[in-house]
């Protein structure tokens, strides 16, 4: 008998997509700002592509990779380099990583760019692409390893709960991992907050009596569930297999309520 419930996250919980967020970033860049991309060659496109997977756990918002990529090109080729962030001394992609916030908004300003056009020029390379190139698009995603057959043979009650876009999520559980689940189990993007959706799912009469868990990557979502008074009932956990910081890590270990969880347990609890 089904005791357990679980809402998962999506990105860097399921599926490790940071290959394609950073190739989507990549295009977008070279679209936006092509005369930093002029004489470069193939190896410059994989240095970028490594070095925006370390970075993975800063981006709150896809068009922050776009931002990432221009300085990464900007650390590796002084000539090119447009802001005083890029010009200091010694900056390095673990500086990036501890400062991202702080040196997002000076980058911005120095560039002279908002952050509306870039979420539409990255929201527009990912639609061309998945629209010319679908099995490409999903080849660029992977899950986790263990994840396809914990999600196929799970007795809980499983629900997704991201910000990606609901079709997206669904067309990556079933290409990816061979299961198609209904589409009120999917809450994607546009259904607002997951502390809400949390709680929308807890309400519901047919999950009375159940035991609740929420599984996700990123710590400053979990510490919102942390602050809601009707979330108290949930099992919260931070996925140390996903985009979080070492320092992140060691921070959740701070929080009473928050779980550390590896991704062999989290097979096993599924189940
Ligand atoms: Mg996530």
């Amino acid at each position: 008998m089904t005791t357990h419930l679980y809402a998962l996250d999506f990105d860097g919980v399921l599926c490790d997509s940071c290959g394609e967020s950073a190739t989507s970033a990549l295009k977008a860049a070279k679209i936006r700002w092509p005369e930093l991309f002029e004489r470069m060659d193939s190896s410059v496109d994989e240095w970028i592509i490594d070095q925006m997977h370390i970075l993975r756990p800063v981006v709150e918002t896809g068009y922050e990779n776009l931002l990432l990529v221009r300085l990464l090109m900007e650390i590796r080729f002084p000539p090119i380099r447009r802001s005083s962030v890029s010009s200091s001394a010694g900056l390095t992609v673990e500086m990036i990583l501890e400062n991202w916030a702080e040196l997002k908004p000076g980058l911005m300003k120095d560039w002279k760019e908002e952050s509306e056009p870039l979420v539409n020029l990255f929201g527009k390379v990912r639609d061309e692409w998945i629209d010319k190139d679908l099995a490409g698009w999903i080849g660029a995603n992977r899950l986790y390893p263990g994840i396809a057959d914990a999600l196929k043979f799970a007795s809980s009650e499983l629900y997704i709960v991201t910000t990606k876009q609901s079709r997206f999520a669904d067309a990556l559980l079933q290409q990816l991992a061979g299961i198609t689940l209904p589409p009120h189990r999917i809450y994607g993007l546009g259904s607002g907050p997951k502390v809400q959706v949390l709680k929308q799912i807890q309400r519901k009469p047919e999950h009375k009596g159940l035991s609740f868990h929420f599984v996700e990557d990123r710590l400053k979502t979990l510490k919102n569930v942390v602050q809601e008074p009707e979330l108290d009932g949930w099992n919260i956990y931070l996925c140390n297999w996903g985009y979080n910081t070492a320092n992140e890590r060691i921070e959740a270990e701070s929080i009473p309520r928050i779980q550390l969880l590896e991704i062999s347990d989290f097979s096993k609890k599924l189940k």
